[in-house]
C-alpha cells in the first residue's frame, strides 16, 4: 500500500491530478448546487443541469489546482462560501445574485445574528473541513508538468463546457411554474461566487464615486410658505399590509392605528424586496422602474425639508445598515441629526424600536419648530420574537429558533405580535403629536413570506410576489391638519393603488412643500393622484 502511495506521489502523472480533479468537482457541485437547480428548474431539467455543472466546475478546479498553493487558499473559501450560500438556498430559497452578496457584506452584525444560527456554522465548517482533505489529497499527488500538457488539459475540459452551451441558452427561457422565476442564465457555484465578487467590488467602486458626487451636489430646490409642522415618516420593516388589522386582519394587531383614525391605502407597491435597496429608492425622487443607484442622483425627501427650512431627523433601529455605505446611510447623511441604536450603549439584550422614543423626544425639543424625521424601525424583520418585550407578546406559541424549524402557527404568531408592537410604537408617537400641527406617515420597505410557496422570511430581486412586494401605506393627521384641503385628497384618494414612488411626492406635497421636483401625479395628496393598474 505505502509502495502505491509513494508511486503515485512520485509519478506525477497528469492522469493522477485529472481524476482528483474530477473528484473535486463532482463532490463541490452535489454538495452545493443541487438544490440550486432544484429550486429553479423544472426536474425534468435535473440531469442536464448537473451535468453541465460539472463540465463547467471542473474548469475552474482544472486551473485552481495547478498550483497547490493556490489550491490551499481557493479551496477553502469555495467551500465556506459554497456552504453559507447552500444553506440560504435550501432554507431561503435565495438566488446566488449579487443581492446574495450585499446580503453578505452590508448586513449588519445584529441583523445577521438573525440568520446565523448553528446549522449554518456547521454547514460551513463541514464544507472547510472537506476543502481540508482535499488539499491534502492535493499536496500529496504530483501536477502536470509543462505548459504544453497543461494546455492540452484545458482544451479537453473546456470542450464539454462549449458542448453544453446550447441546452443551457435553452434553458433560460424557461419559467418555472406559475408566478415563478424567469431564470437569467444558469448559477452554478463556484463559478457564480467569483463572478459576484467581481461584480461586488466593482459596484462598490462606482458607488462610492457617485456617494462623493452625491455629497458635493447642491440642495434641491424646495419653499415652504406654512408655518409650525411636524412630519414624522415611520418606516417600518417587512410588514405586510394583509396582517393589519386596519386592513381587515382577523387579529387586533394595530387597535392604535384603527383607534386614532389611520387614513389606510390600498395597495402599495414596493422598489424592491430587500432593505438595502428599497429604502433609498423609496426615500428619494428615483422611480422603481429606474436601475439601482439612480437615488444617488435624486434629492431625498429629507434633503427638501432642509431646503425648505426644516430642522431634519434620522433616527433608526438599524445601526450599521444607516452607517456602512449602504443606500439607506446615503438619504440618512442628508439628515441634521442622526441617531443608530447600535445597542453599544443599552444594557438590555435586544434592541427595541421604542428605545427610539426618548431620541424622538430629543429632536422635537430642538428650537426649530418645523421638523421632519424619518423613524426607520426593525419592526417585523426576523428575528421576531426579539422585536417586542415579554409585556407585548399577545400570540402564542411564538417562534423562538430558526424560522424553519418552527411551525407556520409559531412563526404567524411572532409575526403578528411585531406587528402589535409596531402599532403600540405609532401610538407613542401620535401621543406626542396630537396637540401639534403633525402628520405622520406610514409605510414598509418591503412584505415577508410567511410561509407562502415554501418561503419564509425575504431576499431581494423577488418583485414578482405579492407577499413581499406588496406594502402597507397610511397617513396620519392631527386634529389642526384636519380643516386642511389635503385631508379630503386622502380620503378621496385611499383606494387608489400607488407604488413607493409616491412616497417622496406624497410626503413632501401634503405637508406643504411647494416644489418643480415635486409631482402631483404622484402625491396622495393631489386630486390628480394616478391610479397603478394591478400587478398581483
Ligand atoms: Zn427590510
Amino acid at each position: 500500500m505505502k509502495n502505491i502511495l509513494s508511486g503515485i506521489k512520485k509519478a506525477d502523472n497528469p492522469l493522477i491530478y485529472v481524476a482528483f480533479v474530477l473528484a473535486v468537482t463532482v463532490t463541490y457541485s452535489c454538495l452545493y448546487n443541487l438544490q440550486l437547480f432544484r429550486n429553479q428548474y423544472p426536474p425534468e431539467y435535473f440531469m442536464v443541469l448537473v451535468l453541465i455543472s460539472f463540465a463547467r466546475d471542473a474548469v475552474i478546479w482544472y486551473i485552481a489546482g495547478l498550483n497547490r498553493w493556490v489550491f490551499l487558499v481557493f479551496a477553502p473559501v469555495m467551500f465556506a462560501f459554497g456552504a453559507g450560500l447552500d444553506y440560504f438556498v435550501r432554507t431561503l430559497k435565495l438566488t446566488i445574485g449579487i443581492g446574495a452578496f450585499e446580503l453578505l457584506f452590508q448586513t449588519n452584525v445584529k441583523e445577521a445574528a438573525g440568520v446565523i444560527n448553528p446549522a449554518l456554522i456547521g454547514h460551513i465548517i463541514l464544507g472547510i473541513v472537506i476543502s481540508a482533505v482535499f488539499i491534502a489529497v492535493r499536496f500529496y499527488i504530483g501536477g502536470v508538468r509543462g505548459m504544453r500538457m497543461k494546455a492540452v488539459l484545458l482544451a479537453i475540459f473546456i470542450l464539454p463546457v462549449v458542448l453544453g452551451r446550447m441546452p443551457e441558452d435553452g434553458l433560460k427561457e424557461v419559467k418555472y411554474g406559475k408566478g415563478g422565476t424567469t431564470e437569467r442564465g444558469l448559477h452554478v457555484m463556484p463559478e457564480k461566487i467569483l463572478e459576484n465578487f467581481y461584480h461586488y467590488g466593482l459596484n462598490q467602486y462606482r458607488l462610492k464615486k457617485l456617494f462623493d458626487a452625491r455629497k458635493a451636489a447642491p440642495a434641491p430646490e424646495a419653499a415652504y410658505g406654512g408655518g409650525d409642522e411636524t412630519v414624522v415618516f415611520i418606516l417600518t420593516d417587512a410588514l405586510r399590509p394583509d396582517h393589519m388589522q386596519i386592513n381587515g386582519y382577523g387579529r387586533e394587531t394595530t387597535p392604535n392605528m384603527v383607534s386614532e383614525g389611520f387614513i389606510s391605502f390600498a395597495d402599495m407597491y414596493a422598489c424592491e424586496t430587500s432593505t438595502t435597496r428599497s429604502v433609498p429608492c423609496l426615500m428619494t425622487r428615483a422611480s422603481r422602474k429606474e436601475p439601482m443607484t439612480a437615488y444617488l442622483s435624486e434629492p431625498s425627501i429629507l434633503s427638501m425639508f432642509k431646503a425648505a427650512g426644516f430642522d431634519t431627523a434620522w433616527i433608526s433601529s438599524q445601526g450599521a445598515i444607516s452607517t456602512a455605505d449602504t443606500g439607506p446611510s446615503v438619504v440618512a447623511s442628508d439628515a441634521d441629526y442622526t441617531f443608530f441604536n447600535d445597542g453599544v450603549n443599552k444594557i438590555s439584550e435586544h434592541i427595541y424600536d421604542s428605545d427610539l422614543l426618548p431620541e424622538l423626544d430629543k429632536f422635537l425639543s430642538r428650537p426649530n419648530p418645523k421638523k421632519a424625521v424619518v423613524l426607520h424601525l426593525n419592526g417585523s424583520h426576523w428575528d421576531y420574537h426579539t422585536r417586542y418585550s415579554p409585556e407585548q407578546k399577545k400570540w402564542s406559541p411564538e417562534c423562538t429558533g430558526w424560522v424553519y424549524d418552527c411551525t407556520l402557527e409559531e412563526v404567524v404568531n411572532a409575526y403578528d405580535n411585531t406587528v402589535a408592537a409596531t402599532d403600540e410604537f405609532t401610538a407613542a408617537v401620535v401621543e406626542r403629536l396630537k396637540d401639534k400641527n403633525a402628520l405622520i406617515f406610514f409605510s414598509s420597505d418591503h412584505g415577508q413570506f410567511l410561509g407562502e410557496h415554501g418561503r419564509r422570511i425575504h431576499s431581494h430581486e423577488l418583485l414578482e410576489f405579492k407577499e413581499v412586494s406588496v406594502v402597507p401605506f397610511a397617513v396620519w393627521l392631527s386634529g389642526s391638519m384636519k380643516k386642511n384641503p389635503v385631508f379630503a385628497a386622502l380620503e378621496k384618494n385611499k383606494d387608489k393603488i400607488t407604488s413607493h414612488d409616491s412616497i417622496f411626492h406624497s410626503i413632501t406635497d401634503c405637508s406643504g412643500l411647494s416644489s418643480p421636483l415635486i409631482d402631483k401625479d404622484l402625491s396622495v395628496c393631489s386630486e390628480s393622484l394616478v391610479s397603478l393598474p394591478e400587478e398581483y
